[in-house]
């Protein structure tokens, strides 16, 4: 039988889903990683990922409420099993990405009256994410930050340090000024591939994301300026200038760098954010997009 094959609903051998399970097994890990949410017991927790339930076991016994969302059907089932005495833990089989957030934390209909109204209850949320998937995972949270307070997420160590990055340091990126709008980024803890049942390949990092968007403060509308940072970060070696004159006349680039002070051979790698939003707005001002 080859490997990575399995049989599909309608009996055909189809590639196995890559859900990056590696399973933690250092039991003082996983109760510093639910410690490192704090006090959790008048707070609704939401796990992305349990796997085999190593965080899950530790976080229902603090949590108010327990909402475990997990792809694999086996995991969800037997989780579900595990945990069937626990009145807190709702296990939802599914996939993070397509997961709609609104239905389980929004507004419910009929409950308008008074007394009944809906209120935004703060969300932790902690996962020891799959690790091919947590860029997407990320953006998919920073969309629906308003239901979450804060998030402790465990991810390969290179990606914790481009995430924390500061700017002017080789491993800021598009990801750390992403990351660095919506929340402000700690490093935790390091943990080696043995602490892992497979052990993978890389070190893994715990961090903790404190939401705290920025755009308001920046003075910047949140899709254009996600645009105008994509554009700056386009070419990881080109400078600043380069980048974003695909999209603005040389003009009013030049004006626009001249007004914020922003050397034009500069590359957005070394550019603080308040920086990368005053050239943003001085440009947004000149109206000088061309598309
Ligand atoms: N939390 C467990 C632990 O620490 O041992 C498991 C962590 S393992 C690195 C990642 C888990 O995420 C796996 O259980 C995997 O099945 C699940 N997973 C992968 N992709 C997912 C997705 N798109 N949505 C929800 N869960 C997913």
């Amino acid at each position: 039988m080859s490997k990575g094959l399995v049989t599909n609903a309608a009996g055909r051998r189809v590639r196995k889903p890559k859900l990056g399970q590696h399973f933690l097994r250092d039991e003082q890990a996983a109760r510093r990683i639910v410690e490192a949410l704090g006090d959790v017991s008048q707070t609704t927790v939401l796990e992305i990922g349990p796997g085999n339930g190593a965080l899950t076991a530790l976080l229902v016994r603090r949590a108010r409420r327990l909402i475990a969302i997990e792809i694999d059907k086996v995991l969800a089932a037997q989780l579900r099993m595990q945990f069937a005495t626990a009145d807190n833990i709702e296990v939802i089989e599914g996939d993070v990405l397509s997961i709609d957030f609104d239905t389980i934390f929004g507004p419910k209909p009929g409950t308008s009256r008074p007394g009944l109204e809906w209120k935004p209850e703060p969300v932790d949320l902690v996962g020891n994410l799959p690790y091919f998937l947590t860029s997407d995972i990320l953006l998919r949270l920073f969309e629906y930050r308003r239901y979450f307070r804060q998030m402790v997420i465990m991810v390969q160590r290179e990606v914790a340090e481009r995430i924390s990055a500061k700017p002017g340091t080789r491993d800021y990126g598009l990801l750390s000024a992403t990351a660095q709008l919506y929340t402000k980024t700690e490093r935790l803890f390091t943990l080696p591939p043995g602490a892992f049942n497979p052990p993978p390949k890389v070190h893994s990092s715990v961090l903790r994301l404190t939401v705290a968007p920025q755009l308001e403060k920046l003075g910047v509308q949140e899709g254009p300026f996600i645009d105008f940072l994509k554009l700056s970060f386009g070419q990881k070696r080109k400078t600043l200038w380069n980048n974003l004159k695909s999209q603005y006349e040389s003009g009013v680039l030049r004006a626009a760098l001249n007004a914020t002070g922003v050397q034009p051979n500069i590359r957005a790698e070394a550019l603080p954010l308040d920086k990368t939003a005053a050239l943003f707005r001085a440009l947004a001002s000149r109206n000088g997009a061309t598309s």
